[in-house]
């Protein structure tokens, strides 16, 4: 018998309404979210290994611009574009993360590279891009990621003086029209967890962060234990969500000892952390997790998760609302 095979992806959790979802924006994330996940289930199917496979997947959702990831991230206060990224593979607990990069197309290609090519873990800023250029990646200029929707969402947080997420900029009254998006509350973070064929877990996530964030901030989504986590024989996990919160709960790290310790399944762990002390903090978003056996956990405290999957048997599931 071959070794089970499977992958899932997310494309952020939050608010994401019925009520304002067009449908022609439903049906162009459905496609995007599919083509991601196939991008990288053809990596595992032809025997290659989980790490290409979840990096294959979160880079389709990277130059997708209804993603805030890659092309299509938020914006930062000063109007800039600052990204992080992770990824982890489980046999060797190798892992590798940039945090606020600006001019790099696919953040996730450089996170794998200081994985791959570097002695450290994290890089970050000027650093990371000193790195990345001296390995061959190109200059992107800032342009190629803005989006006027995202300018737009910046300008509407400024105004109203809020940070980050704590905007539904439609209400949910309104028509929803080609242009207005259902999902301003939510966290376009993208992920992918992978099991491949020699048994090997790997997860990867990306982000452009939060809107209006200052400082040089930087969330859950490049900190192994937080964001992403990968171990062989356990389970890989990619979150999403208030990085804020993610990052003091170790929300990723936090299912992996449950499930070694406390010898929980997937699901258990999972909605213990995802429906628990994380809500209860006010920490909303989600996560997506795959066993060694190549079971698939999808987890949410929100409305909505861009979500899918390819399982061990080879069904395909697109899914965005938590009711479904
Ligand atoms: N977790 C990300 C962050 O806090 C945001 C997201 O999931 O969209 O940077």
């Amino acid at each position: 018998m071959t070794q089970p095979f499977s992958i899932a992806i997310h494309g952020g959790a939050g608010t994401i309404l019925r009520s304002q979802m067009s449908d022609e924006l439903k049906l162009e994330i459905t496609q995007a979210l599919e083509k991601s996940v196939l991008a990288g289930h053809q990596v595992i199917q032809g025997g290659g290994d989980a790490l290409d496979a979840v990096v294959e997947a979160v880079k389709v959702m990277e130059d997708c611009p209804h993603f805030n990831a890659g092309k299509g991230s938020v914006l930062t206060h000063d109007e800039i574009i600052e990204m992080d990224a992770s990824v982890m593979h489980g046999r060797d607990m190798d892992a590798g993360a940039i945090a606020g990069v600006r001019h790099i197309q696919n953040p996730i290609e450089l996170a794998r590279d200081v994985m791959k090519k570097s002695d450290h873990v994290l890089l970050f800023g000027e650093g990371a891009e000193k790195f990345a250029f001296e390995h061959g990646y190109e200059y992107t200029e800032q342009d190629y990621f803005h989006t006027e929707r995202r300018y737009e969402q910046l300008q509407s947080m400024k105004e109203k003086g809020l940070f980050a997420l704590s905007e539904s900029k439609f209400p949910e009254s309104e028509t929803p029209s080609q242009t207005q998006y259902p999902d301003d509350k939510k966290f376009g973070t993208v992920g992918a967890v992978a099991l491949d064929q020699q048994g090997n877990l790997a997860a990867a996530t990306s982000t452009g962060g939060v809107t209006n964030k200052k400082y040089g901030r930087v969330g859950d989504s490049p900190i192994i234990g937080a964001g992403t986590i990968a171990e062989n024989g356990n389970v890989a996990v990619s979150t999403t969500g208030m990085g804020e919160f993610f990052l003091r709960k170790m929300v990723a790290g936090d299912v992996a000892a449950r499930m070694r310790y406390l010898k929980e399944d997937v699901h258990t762990a999972c909605e213990h952390i995802i429906q628990g002390e994380l809500k209860t903090m006010g920490g909303e978003g989600g996560l997506i997790a795959i066993d060694q056996q190549g079971d698939i956990h999808f987890g949410m405290n929100s409305s909505g998760m861009y979500r899918a999957s390819v399982d061990t048997r080879g069904n395909v599931e697109v899914k965005i609302y938590a009711d479904e």
